[in-house]
């Protein structure tokens, strides 16, 4: 039992340690285009663009751009971080899930005026002890990508529903939807379906990696059910807060 116990802890330390080098790797490869763009830009004002004004503003304005999309980067991947290691700081409070969808579905109406956004709440509300920030945070990508995964003329459903235990939280849009065999993997760090299909919606590929870290360090979970063609649904599973035991 022991020499189980061993490889058991060899395959473990294994599995971590090609996940952070695959980590470094994904992140040395995101960084590398944005600065190798910044360099090129600094190559050509270098060259023409001191005598050049309106070559001049137009460099800067894409360093400018490209230095941005650096920093939120970093910053999602520190927030990835800090959950991963469970050193977040929660904030914990008692949340009416209707109330609170009922601000997101509004909110969201205002970030859409080419989709139909559908509120579908149960009909008696209920309660979750979470942190709003986080909450929100999840919620906001979640939509964002409904936003750009659906043509204009689509839906986007925001719904709520309950059971004895659990609250579930539904986003469901009427966009291109997920191949079947990248459904799991779309949780991923910096996975994205594919480039080509992705290449004028702009994102890193970490916004459902940070949802998914979200929900989790809520004691959540991130279900999702797609259709290629036909759509996505993201459903976010929390404890219901009358069932949270202390
Ligand atoms: P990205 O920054 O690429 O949007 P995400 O982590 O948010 O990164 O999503 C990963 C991939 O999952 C996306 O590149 C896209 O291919 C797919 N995806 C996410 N949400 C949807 C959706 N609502 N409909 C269709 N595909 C989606």
């Amino acid at each position: 039992s022991l020499i189980i116990e061993l490889n058991g802890m060899l395959r473990r330390l294994n599995e971590a340690f090609e996940e952070q080098k695959r980590f470094v790797s994904d992140v040395s490869h995101e960084l590398r285009i944005p600065i190798t763009i910044i360099q090129g830009y600094v190559d050509i004002i270098q060259t023409w663009g001191k005598d050049d004004e309106k070559l001049l503003v137009e460099s800067l304005d894409s360093i400018s751009a490209e230095t941005s999309n650096m920093k939120f980067l970093v910053e999602k991947l520190l927030l990835l971080q800090t959950l991963g290691s469970g050193n977040y700081n929660f904030d914990l409070e008692k949340i009416d899930v209707n109330l609170y969808l009922q601000k997101a579905i509004f909110e969201t109406k205002l970030l859409t005026q080419q989709h139909e956004i559908i509120g579908e709440l149960s009909e008696l509300t209920a309660f979750v002890l979470t942190d709003r920030s986080l909450l929100s945070q999840a919620i906001r990508s979640i939509v964002d990508n409904s936003i750009k995964y659906t043509n204009a003329g689509g839906s986007i459903r925001i719904g709520s529903r309950y059971n004895t235990h659990k609250v579930f939280i539904s986003i469901k849009d009427s966009g291109c939807g997920i191949p079947k065999e990248y459904i799991q993997r779309v949780k991923e760090r910096f996975f994205r379906v594919d480039s080509a299909r992705n290449k004028n919606t702009g994102g890193s590929g970490l916004g459902l990696s940070i949802v998914n870290a979200c929900i989790m360090a809520l004691g959540g979970e991130l279900v999702i059910n797609s259709e290629l063609g036909k759509g996505s649904e993201f459903i976010i599973v929390l404890p219901r807060y009358n069932f949270i035991k202390f």
